[in-house]
């Protein structure tokens, strides 16, 4: 008889955990899953997906300005938010059946309970009275997003998990945040017709990306009627007849119907029973794991958002897939977190990978940067003022392309073929020696040859 219930217990059905969990069914391992919500995890239910059906929906307006400029002519447009979510709340019902009979089919066994570790083998199913035993256990519960305690009226505050369920759109909202959720859901709200100001503590948007990139988005979000307002933060957020104020530390008072926050998410580690199983947690409060993603526990391992490496849903699903490789088919494999290509859908959207100019600038000792801004033909052709921006780093001394950021329709689609290249060492010679396809706004990539000096260093060089 088993030592085990288990071989491997999974505690958290998203993109990382369901992966790892499928890949060791299919070695033959006896493998249970706990949930405690909906099977799909943060990408599929309240993330990524949901998201991403919502910035289709809201960019239709922009769509339909240019279509006027392309000689269509229509009559008075409506939005209906309920139908739309309703209908969005179907592709999702039927998206996370899909990851559930994905694991039936692989022959994991799917338990829905809160899952809290009594030791390094024993899993507690809470509410269910019930305790299961495992060999080996994976920890995959993913974050979840936190909110200041320090504003007063924060609880007035919705967070990104409330906005895939409101009731109706407002007519106005005040974002708090600059990072990826804030500026993607300024982009939905102000496509869907609402009022939007976004309000951000930094002197400007999305910390981390390259600062061209940040500041180009910026002004091309404000062009599009999205308030952008840096250098300050929410002291307290007061309840009004028709809505809220936020009371800004600027001495700024601004009305809206609803506030958002989304201000960074936090590893979802609550009640989980980590130090029962001697699982020790970093100083950002994540799972603390070697390249192998084995915590320090001998038989625990972690992947995704609990770990806090790159929050992305591949970066899960590699850090899963190299689990189970490295675990249940005995090859040591570790998942490279070197150049992962990573997108913002905000409006207009970013797609970005490798090093940001500061960053080069910091490692290499000479940076050539190629950088163009302009408007595609799309847009000249109805007179808009839209511009893109495409970004070339690389190492001055070795002509390796470091880094590669565009901002603009279709980045994300562009920058993943990108990231390919960049993840093979490409040399600019070498990038330059492929052909253009053309129209596109791609083909800028493979055309810049003159260097760029910022401004105050003389033009291009
Ligand atoms: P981010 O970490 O991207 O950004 C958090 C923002 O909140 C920053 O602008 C930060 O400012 C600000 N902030 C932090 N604390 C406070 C505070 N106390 N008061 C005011 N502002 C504050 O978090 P998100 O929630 O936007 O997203 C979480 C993660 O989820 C992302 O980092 C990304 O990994 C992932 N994600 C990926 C998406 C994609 O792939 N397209 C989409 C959505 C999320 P400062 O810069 O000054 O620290």
């Amino acid at each position: 008889m088993a030592a085990y219930d288990y071989d491997l217990f999974v505690i958290g059905a998203g993109s990382g955990g369901v992966r790892a969990a499928r890949l060791a069914a299919m070695t033959g391992a006896r493998v249970g899953v706990a949930e405690e919500h909906r099977v799909g995890g943060t990408c599929v239910i309240r993330g990524c997906v949901p998201k991403k059906f919502m910035v289709y929906a809201s960019e239709v307006s922009q769509q339909l300005k240019v279509a006027e400029g392309y000689g269509w002519s229509h009559a008075e447009h409506s939005f209906d938010w309920a139908r739309f979510i309703a209908d969005k709340d179907k592709e999702i019902a039927r998206l996370s059946g899909i990851y559930v009979t994905n694991l039936q089919n692989a022959g994991a066994e799917m338990v829905h309970a809160k899952a809290r570790l009594k030791d390094a083998h024993t899993v507690e199913l809470v509410d269910k009275d019930q305790e299961v035993t495992a060999e080996k256990i994976l920890i995959a519960t993913g974050g979840r997003p936190w909110k200041p305690a320090d504003v007063e009226g924060i609880e007035h505050a919705i967070v990104s998990d409330d906005a895939f369920h409101l009731e109706r759109l407002p007519k106005s909202i005040v974002i708090a945040g600059g990072g990826y959720i804030a500026v993607e859901f300024a982009g939905i709200f102000n496509g869907l017709g609402v009022e939007t100001t976004l309000v951000h503590r930094g002197p400007n948007i999305l910390r981390g990306f390259d600062d061209n990139v940040r500041a180009h988005l910026a002004e091309e979000m404000e062009k599009r009627g999205i308030k952008v307002i840096l250098g300050c933060q929410h002291k307290a957020i007061e309840k009004t007849a028709d809505g809220y104020v936020s009371r800004m530390s600027s001495g700024a008072d601004i009305p809206s119907e609803l506030v958002m926050f989304a201000v960074g998410r936090e590893p979802y580690v609550e009640g989980l029973g980590l130090e029962s199983a001697g699982v020790e947690l970093d100083e950002t409060g994540a799972v603390k794991v070697d390249a192998y993603s084995k915590t320090t526990a001998s038989n625990i391992w972690a992947v995704g958002d609990v770990t806090n490496r790159i929050n992305l849903t591949p970066v899960a699903i590699r850090e899963g897939a190299a689990f189970a490789e490295t675990v249940f088919r005995d090859n040591p494999t570790s998942f490279d977190h070197e150049m992962v290509a990573a997108a913002v859908f905000s409006q207009p959207p970013i797609g970005t990978v490798g090093l940001t100019e500061a960053d080069a600038r910091h490692a290499c000792r000479k940076v050539d940067i190629y950088l163009s801004k302009f408007r595609p033909m799309k847009t000249t052709f109805y007179g808009g003022d839209e511009r893109c921006l495409i970004k070339l780093v690389v190492n001055g001394e070795t002509d390796q392309l470091l880094g590669c950021h565009v901002v603009g329709p279709d980045a994300p689609e562009i920058i993943q073929m990108a990231a390919i290249a960049l993840k093979m060492g490409v040399t600019k010679t070498q990038w330059d020696s492929t052909c253009a396809v053309h129209p596109t706004l791609a083909e800028e990539l493979v055309t810049m040859r003159e260097k760029y000096l910022p401004p105050e260093l003389g033009a291009v060089a």
